[in-house]
């Protein structure tokens, strides 16, 4: 059986957020750039999959690197970047929250029965 003492995700944005902040938040700043604006708000990757970025030696989604440099917050590996605009494809911060993947496997759920989420906007 193996314990883990600590959370590699948390440390690792932990690490980022205070030795490499401006360098991050540079990043994140030109993948929302580059990104097309839609009329929803939505700021869409040109990618078919959400689109990933290497950062000191990790791999990562985009908007949970995005949320997280932004916000500055260091979100574990239990917690997952939810999409409030239901579009994986989105980079907008506004559109993004955390949260867990029952949260998220909820969100999907009130998605297809409702066709809206009831805390967007
Ligand atoms: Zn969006």
């Amino acid at each position: 059986m193996i314990l883990v003492f600590e959370d590699e995700s948390e440390a690792w944005f932990g690490e980022v957020i205070s030795d490499h902040l401006e360098e991050a938040q540079a990043r994140a700043f030109s993948i929302i750039e580059a990104a097309r604006k839609e009329d929803n708000g939505c700021l869409t990757t040109a990618t078919v999959r959400p689109s990933k970025l290497r950062f000191l030696g990790r791999q990562v989604e985009a908007y949970r690197f995005i949320y997280c440099v932004v916000n500055q917050v260091t979100a574990s590996t239990q917690q997952v970047v939810r999409h409030r605009c239901h579009n994986r494809l989105c980079v907008n911060p506004d559109h993004l929250v955390l949260g867990s993947q029952a949260d998220n496997k909820q969100d999907d759920w009130l998605h297809w029965a409702y066709g809206t989420d009831p805390d967007y906007l």
